[in-house]
């Protein structure tokens, strides 16, 4: 719909009143929902370099998720996980006080399905399976890829 309406006659300015309709089409009612879930997502971010921190913060927050919390050792983790119960929490393995696998092992007590992926380096494979073992729902490898991230997050949060 479109209406003109004059508001100036001296120098002939006219009000342009437009409505747009604009139509999003979703496959299914699921795939609505679906996508809800993931953009309503709350981010613990767990890591104990702060620089790694900041990269994932900006990967969240440039694709829209809301990053409810940082810690920087394991305990943090726990104790920010029981304050905040993000939807969705990333970990890294190596950190000093409580590691990232003893960490996701008292998340899991406090909350079995809590969702928690693992951030590892390319050399540790036999430490991600362990914590796939105890329960982390998938990993990302540092360096980390923004598309690969983002992918990642999207399909655990959908399951
Ligand atoms: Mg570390």
């Amino acid at each position: 719909m479109v209406e003109f309406q004059r508001i100036d006659t001296k120098q002939s300015r006219w009000l342009l009143d437009v409505t747009i309709t604009v139509f999003i089409e979703f496959k299914t009612e699921a795939d609505i929902e679906r996508m809800i879930k993931i953009m309503k997502a709350k981010i613990l971010i767990v890591d104990d370099t702060k620089f790694m921190r900041e990269v994932l913060r900006d990967i969240f927050v440039s694709n829209g998720y809301e990053v409810v919390a940082e810690a920087g050792d394991g305990e943090e983790a726990v104790h920010l996980f029981k304050i905040h119960k993000p939807n969705l929490v990333t970990m890294d393995i190596t950190m000093p006080e409580m590691n990232g696998i003893s960490a996701l092992i008292e998340i899991k007590k406090i909350d079995p399905d809590a969702i928690v992926i693992m951030c590892s380096a390319m050399a540790q494979k036999g430490l991600v399976l362990d914590a796939i073992m105890a329960g982390a729902k998938d990993f990302i490898v540092k360096p980390f890829n923004k598309d690969r991230v983002i992918e990642t997050i999207n399909n655990v949060l959908s399951r």
